[in-house]
């Protein structure tokens, strides 16, 4: 443990970021920049480790704690506890990740029943000081005594007699009968007196910094971000500064660049007479920036002076937030701001075109998963124009979601569970609802501004979100919102847009989003710096169309039997199973073969110069079977056969173990037949348009391959099939999707031409856990932290991942320079893909709406390979 447990602002800087937090480092590095910063000091995270540890500070801490406040008291002429020219703190919480809103801040504490009147007399201002003396009661009985904060907030709507007056219009008196009834209540509830000893209030306070670090709000946060819990909070002890001094004093906070939008203006909003948390809490609605150039022009100048500065410092766009005490700006806090995923484009080109920062800059500043943000759904047009408007508010978050409305965040939690999609609805949403939100597809409230909770954490997630829509009456005991004469129910359906604020009731169509020029650039770098290929997995020609769109660089994968449930093709196929001799089989395959050979024309068409993987029948037949009774006599009577008959034969061909069944090369093997269609369908096509002038790469995949001889015999048939069609400029290659072949892979690897990880079967083989039952009880598996990640959407890099290396190795041992792909869902999942470019594989292939994302990861992963072979250091990344 390092030694020092106490750092005053001006002996840290930003680099100490692991043993100060990100907001003391903060303060730390804008106090030495000249920055106006009140004093104060930090007190480790390791001092956070030791009381979790052990529940007591660490030996000298204390004594640090008060000479550190001696060095304020020097700065600010104050006195800690002094009756007549009191010192006031706040006590901060600040990790080293920044956790917005998750932990708790007491502010104004040194107040008593003393050092409130020295406060009132050297303000000469008595409103003030009671005010102050109110808030700290009620942080200070919330936060360190644990008393339910409704209760407080009870307290003081009633003296303001209903909604009609706000926190503003308290006089002095009222404000102290509002403490007076504050005391009795922590007397009631916490058992004890709200103490009057300064230190005291002090050394609980930081206790109570140091136990948030374990409050359920953190805990969830640190889940859901992948943070670790080990890492403790620092707390920052700093001297107050007033924004509720009356009307040249405000408090707000400000972005340097806009965080929705990136448009690169000074973004924020202020409350004027007001205290920190009044900003965030939403309950009086604030000012805009915009609006402070004009009512204080000098203090706007002076703020948008020292975020550029700040912006410049750390080279990436700032969150700040300040305080204006009677006409003096001074700054509290400043991080890098979190941004949506179109906004981290915008800022990460421009700063990139400005020079500021490089391009490989750029573009690992651009994660992957705000890419994927930035493809969220809009609202169709036409949806907008029937739509019914129920009311607007402020446009927080954008995306379009659609889901039932729900009131209750835990209720949320479970419709979600249950497979609803839910628009959580709430009054204002405050750190305890973040379970609801994860949960929803987007949220509602009425009350709050763009920088509320509810539209900080719905942006950190890419939710889309709406917040202060001021008509909405809402009802969260009966689950009733209404609104200009219309109400909603729990469970009945509501649209909102993030992008605009509007509400909409009823469940309304989405579209594709319209990808921005900055986004045209950004990923045109990442392309460069990309190593891997990246295509899709496509199944008809229309996904091959918005794959290409997506910049894939071919299909990875073409699962012929999803063409087979278009039109009437189906019964076509069913024949094609349930057939019992050859001769009715082949029957049946000759009415499929046009279908599918015009599907591959078509697809060869749209891909036209890029490789197209055709994977050759291999799902369990019984998928495709008529289940229900009617459906079956329906299909007997198309085929002409007995009902009977055909029952039994579907019957027959039911299976305990489907997953591990009669699929894959298994049908091709048991029916050549089948094969032999599928190979002239596709080089059929493959010839036609070849002679037509497209350039088509045809890539044969056989799925399910176990041992080397199912290889060669379903090859054999596929090259048979291409040589009769006079087609060649074509490979078969084979899925890597069961161990055994990825420990056989030297053997397969001298008859194949490329190899695909099938990662979700290779997945389900190689831990024994079912795809379709997974859910049973892989949940609760991340709840109890048995895995880390559920493994069908992250690549189990410990386990299934050797058996991926093992086959790359063992294949390009036999043949080097082995095409290998994969076509798993882990294709378009950023640390898989990641995984995917250590490993040497050639390509990665996902659905068509992650391609652009698995492009940006792996342009993430070719630059930190670089880093880690001794290339440039890009600095702080987080
Ligand atoms: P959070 O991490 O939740 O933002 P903060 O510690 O930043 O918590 O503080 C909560 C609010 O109190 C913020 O609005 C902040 O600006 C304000 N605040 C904190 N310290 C002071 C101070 N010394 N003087 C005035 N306001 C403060
Ligand atoms: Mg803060
Ligand atoms: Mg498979």
């Amino acid at each position: 443990m390092s030694n020092k447990l106490v750092y005053l602002f001006r002996e840290g800087d930003a680099s100490m970021r692991d043993l100060l937090g990100g907001k003391g480092a903060g303060l730390a590095e804008m106090t030495n920049a000249g920055a106006p910063v009140p004093p104060g000091f930090t007190i480790t995270t390791e001092a956070c480790k030791h009381f979790a540890q052990t529940g007591e500070f660490p030996r000298g801490l204390w004594e640090d704690v008060l000479c550190s406040l001696k060095d304020i008291e020097g700065q600010t002429g104050h006195g800690f506890g002094d009756a007549v020219n009191p010192l006031l703190v706040s006590v901060r919480s600040g990790a080293r990740f920044s956790m917005p809103g998750m932990m708790d801040t007491v502010l104004n504490l040194g107040l008593n029943d003393q050092t409130v009147r020295g406060l009132a007399t050297g303000s000469g201002d008595e409103r003030f000081a009671a005010d102050a003396y109110r808030r700290f009661i009620q942080l200070f009985g919330k936060i360190v005594l644990g008393v339910d904060g409704r209760n407080f907030e009870d307290i003081l709507h009633e003296s303001k007699g209903g909604e009609a007056r706000q926190d503003t219009d308290l006089s002095a008196d009222e404000l102290r009968e509002v403490s007076r009834r504050y005391r009795k209540l922590i007397r009631a509830e916490a058992g004890r007196e709200f103490p009057q000893d300064p230190h005291d209030q002090l050394r609980s306070a930081i206790a109570a910094v140091f136990r948030s670090w374990n409050g359920r709000r953190a805990v969830d946060y640190r889940r859901l971000n992948k943070i670790s819990d080990d890492l403790g909070t620092a707390v920052n002890v700093q001297a107050m500064v007033f924004g509720n001094m009356g009307n040249t004093s405000a408090t707000g906070v400000a972005f340097s660049r806009n965080p929705s939008t990136g448009e690169d203006v000074l973004y924020g909003e202020y409350l004027v007479n007001a205290q920190g948390e009044d900003v965030v809490a939403g309950t009086r609605t604030p000012r805009t920036i915009a609006e402070m150039a004009r009512e204080m022009p000098e203090v706007y100048h002076q703020l948008e002076a020292i975020a550029r500065q700040l912006e410049r410092h750390y080279t990436d766009m700032q969150d700040m937030e300040f305080t204006i005490e009677r006409g003096r700006l001074y700054m509290l806090q400043t991080r890098t701001g979190k941004r949506t995923g179109a906004a981290a484009v915008r800022i990460a080109v421009e700063m990139a075109n400005d020079g500021l920062i490089e391009r490989r800059t750029a573009v690992l500043r651009v994660e992957p998963s705000a890419i994927e943000q930035l493809l969220h759904p809009t609202l169709a047009p036409d949806a907008r124009l029937r739509a019914q408007l129920l009311t607007r508010g402020l446009p927080a978050s954008p995306g379009a979601a659609t889901g039932e409305a729900v009131f209750d965040p835990d209720e949320a939690v479970e419709m979600a569970r249950a497979g609803h999609q839910v628009i959580l609805v709430r009054r204002e949403t405050a750190p305890e609802d973040f379970h609801g939100m994860v949960a929803a597809e987007g949220v509602l409230t009425a009350r709050g501004g763009m920088t509320s909770h509810a539209a900080v954490v719905a942006r950190g997630m890419g939710r889309p979100c709406v917040v202060g829509a001021g008509e909405l009456r809402i009802d969260e005991a009966t689950g009733i919102l209404s609104v200009n004469g219309r109400s909603i129910t729990k469970g009945q359906f509501i649209t909102v847009d993030g992008a605009t604020g509007e509400v909409f009731a009823g469940r309304l169509a989405t579209q594709e989003p319209d990808l921005s020029e900055y986004y045209r650039a950004v990923m045109g770098w990442a392309d460069e710096f990309r190593k891997v290929g990246v295509r899709a997995n496509a199944d008809t020609p229309h996904d091959a169309a918005v794959a290409r769109r997506f910049g894939a660089e071919g299909i990875g994968l073409c699962r012929t039997e999803h063409m087979f449930f278009e039109g009437d093709r189906i019964d076509a196929v069913r024949e094609m199973i349930v057939a019992e001799t050859i001769e009715e089989r082949r029957a049946a395959l000759a009415k499929v073969e046009p279908y599918q050979r015009d599907d591959f024309g078509r697809i060869f068409r749209e891909m036209d110069g890029l490789p197209v993987t055709i994977r050759t029948l291999d799902p369990p037949l019984h998928e495709f079977l008529p289940k229900e009774e009617p459906e079956v006599r329906d299909l007997a009577k198309k085929m002409g056969i007995p009902f009977e008959r055909l029952q039994a034969r579907i019957a027959a061909l039911t299976e305990t173990n489907p997953m591990l069944g009669f699929r894959g090369c298994r049908l091709g093997i048991a029916y050549p037949e089948i094969t032999e269609m599928q190979a002239r369908a596709i080089f059929a096509a493959a010839k036609d348009c070849r002679d037509n002038g497209v350039d088509v790469r045809p890539e044969v995949m056989i799925p399910l391959v176990n041992t080397p001889q199912e290889f060669r015999h379903q090859a054999e048939i596929v090259r048979r099939e291409a040589a009769a069609a006079g087609f060649d400029g074509y490979l078969v290659g084979t899925m890597i999707e069961v161990p055994r072949a990825a420990l056989l892979a030297d053997q397969i690897a001298e008859t194949a031409d490329f190899f695909s990880f099938g990662t979700n079967d290779l997945t389900q083989t190689a831990m024994g856990i079912s795809r379709d039952d997974s859910a049973r009880f892989v949940p609760l598996y991340l709840e109890e932290k048995i895995l880390l990640n559920d493994p069908f959407q992250v690549l189990d890099q410990e386990g299934v991942g050797q058996l991926v290396k093992i086959a790359v190795e063992r294949g390009r041992a036999t043949k080097p320079g082995l095409k290998i792909g994969v076509c798993g869902e882990h294709g378009g999942e950023p640390s898989s893909v990641e995984f995917f470019v250590r490993t040497g594989l050639d390509y990665v292939s996902c659905s068509p709406y992650r391609v652009p994302v698995a492009r940006m990861a792996a342009a993430h992963a070719a630059l930190k390979k670089m880093t880690a072979t001794g290339g440039n250091d890009f600095g702080q990344l987080t």
